[in-house]
């Protein structure tokens, strides 16, 4: 389904894929395509993974580097190496207005 330019797709076999990665996810954002465990998980997480989007927008290329790259050094750190991305950090803040940062 395509909501606002961005292709959400759902389904069984991504609901696996979401739940068994290393953070169990209810949905992702690669580009301008959003896998979701359910269409419910997709409408619930569709403001946060809409910044990633804009993120994937702004870093291009560099993204998933600049996000992998930003959760290895934070779980190098002893930190919580999802929470503690800044990727992550904007993403939560639109649910969070004290902590937006734009
Ligand atoms: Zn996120």
């Amino acid at each position: 389904m395509w909501v606002s330019g961005v292709a959400e797709i759902h389904g069984r076999w991504i609901a696996r894929g979401l739940r068994s990665m290393p953070v169990p996810a209810a949905a992702m954002t690669l580009g301008h395509v959003v896998l979701g465990c359910t269409i419910a998980d997709l409408e619930r997480t569709r403001r946060h993974e809409r910044v990633h989007v804009r993120q994937y927008e702004r870093w291009g290329p560099f993204f998933l580097p600049a996000y992998l790259g930003a959760s290895l050094v934070l779980k190098l750190m002893g930190r919580d190496a999802y929470r503690g991305n800044p990727f992550e950090i904007e993403a939560y803040a639109v649910d969070d207005p004290s902590k937006r940062s734009f």
